[in-house]
């Protein structure tokens, strides 16, 4: 039976309403900056996915036959109510996440790129044709959509990450489940609003908050017909395994390892800027954050007293002040985690010049004392072998790593277990070139160092960075999200006589 929804829960959303679904179980969900719990998000049971599930599914067969265009145009709809309520979204990713407004700000604009492309679905849909493949035949692809689709994210881009999914899926004639991280999940509630809003029937768009427990229901569910998912690697790889063991199409984007290398010949200034940007913006909780810097040659003498003077300088206030340059870490336990790692980093003889575990909050704003908040950390002197090289932290931990020569660092980032996005800062075009081709990263940056791609290019790193075969949005995405269907046709006039016992090749 169905509880009841207090203005402090945050519930799912399920055949066009707010709902608090049958599980009991709750969660906090904090305002990072104040450490203050701010409201208790519901922790969704298989009911509460049955029930998201088979509103989809019964929602399925008419969206998918309603003409690509008239879902283009909810889609229309849907991207001028986002365009009117990006701040009501930013400043809901800012409350819970604790990224800079700003930032937030940002974050929603980079899904809104997404929600454009998808508006443009009937060009995406349109399928290839061969006019007489043999005598009186003709032969044709067309692209269908698959079902109800799940979509998995994780905490640091609770607007961008689904905004990478549904808008292309359900353009593309699907009907979708979103399961929200359970630490920033209000945003979900506020998108599957405007949704409606923009005229999207009942039961295209639900959301099932919660943690393993869902996630788990979906992934054994028969009528869940395909699941993304972005978050840490371990989680991603369990994913794709089980859910292609229950004969789903899975796409896992996992955790990444992001350098930059800086050549010798790079304008200082700039790469000071960039890595100040990269390692610290939204204290490091990106997937494409840099967190290594490789300085090649003698460079490591002019960028790190820079670098050191501009991490000392950092702003870091409460997100909502438009001052900030870096907000608090997402939650108590993260703040633990990358506090172990700065620590390991001491233990292994990496030299620390700046440690952000000095920073309590006290200065961040009114009632910030009690908030999760480090500054940046910056390590030098950081090898291969150190638990800090190695392992993704997650945090506004930036490591030097000095190398010899540009092959040196090449084989460095080819040899590590992630491969999600890497730069190369140089004004030596073979160097840039080599450095493309050479690298063993899904996403290259060339004086660029955080290379997220554009909405119609896809999104995906390589190696222990994604599951799967296909990357997030764009073509990729579209191809994700359907199924191919090859038709040949003839008409009786064009028919021989007789039965044909042989393999038919064109006549
Ligand atoms: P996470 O893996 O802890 O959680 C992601 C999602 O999985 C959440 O919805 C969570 O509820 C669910 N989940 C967590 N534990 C689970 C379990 N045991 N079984 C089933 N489901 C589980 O990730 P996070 O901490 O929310 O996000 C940060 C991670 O996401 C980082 O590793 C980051 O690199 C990664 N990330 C990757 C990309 C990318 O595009 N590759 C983008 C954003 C974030």
């Amino acid at each position: 039976m169905s509880q009841t929804l207090s203005s402090a829960d945050v519930g799912h959303y399920i055949q066009g309403a707010t709902t608090a679904g049958v599980s009991t179980r709750r969660q906090p969900v904090y305002n990072p900056a104040t450490g203050e719990v701010s409201r208790q998000v519901l922790l969704g049971s298989v009911a509460d996915v049955d029930a998201a599930v088979a509103a989809a599914q019964a929602a399925f067969p008419a969206w998918a036959d309603m003409p690509p265009i008239r879902r283009g145009r909810v889609m229309f709809k849907f991207l001028e109510l986002v365009n009117q309520h990006k701040d009501t979204l930013a400043r809901m990713i800012t409350l819970e996440h604790g990224k800079v407004f700003t930032d937030a700000q940002g974050e929603v604009s980079r899904g809104i790129d997404i929600i454009e492309f998808a508006c443009g679905i009937p060009q995406l849909l349109k399928g290839d044709y061969t006019e007489q493949v043999s005598t009186g035949i003709d032969n044709w692809t067309m692209r269908q959509p698959l079902g109800v689709v799940a979509g998995i994210t994780p905490f640091n881009f609770p607007v961008m990450v689904p905004m990478w999914m549904f808008p292309v899926a359900i353009a593309a004639g699907n009907t979708f489940v979103l399961k929200p991280s359970p630490t920033d999940p209000s945003a979900s509630l506020f998108m599957a609003e405007l949704l409606k809003q923009a005229g999207l029937p009942d039961g295209v768009f639900n959301v099932v908050q919660g943690d393993k427990e869902a996630v788990d229901a979906l992934l054994v569910h028969p009528d869940v017909k395909a699941v993304s998912f972005v978050g840490s690697t371990p989680i991603a790889n369990y994913i794709y395994e089980t859910g292609a063991h229950h004969g789903k199409r899975v796409q896992a984007l996992g955790g990444a390892k992001n350098h930059m290398v800086v050549m010798p010949d790079a304008d200082i200034d700039q790469v000071v800027d960039a890595l100040i940007g990269a390692g610290y913006g939204s204290a490091g909780e990106r997937c494409m954050a840099i967190s290594v810097a490789v300085l090649v040659g003698d460079v490591a003498d002019k960028v790190i007293p820079k670098l050191l003077e501009r991490a000392k300088s950092l702003k870091v206030l409460d997100g909502m002040n438009l001052a900030a340059e870096m907000g608090p870490i997402v939650t108590g336990a993260a703040h633990a985690r990358i506090s172990g790692y700065i620590e390991a980093g001491v233990q292994e003889g990496a030299q620390l010049l700046l440690d952000g575990r000095g920073f309590d909050g006290k200065t961040a704003g009114p009632g910030c004392d009690q908030g999760f908040w480090l500054g940046g950390t910056l390590f030098d002197h950081v090898t291969p072998e150190m638990k800090i090289y190695k392992e993704e932290i997650f945090g506004p931990v930036l490591s030097c790593v000095r190398v010899p020569d540009f092959a040196t660092a090449v084989q460095l980032i080819n040899d590590h277990e992630f491969g999600n996005g890497v730069s190369c800062f140089t004004r030596d075009g073979n160097v840039a070139r080599e450095f493309s081709r050479r690298i063993q990263v899904g996403m290259v940056g060339i004086n660029v160092p955080i290379p997220v791609p554009m909405a119609w290019h896809g999104f995906g790193g390589w190696k222990k960075s994604l599951f799967g075969d296909m990357h997030a949005y764009g073509e990729e995405g579209v191809r994700f999200y359907t199924k191919q269907k090859s038709v040949m046709q003839r008409w009786p006039e064009s028919i021989g006589k007789g039965a044909e016992f042989v393999m038919p090749t064109a006549k």
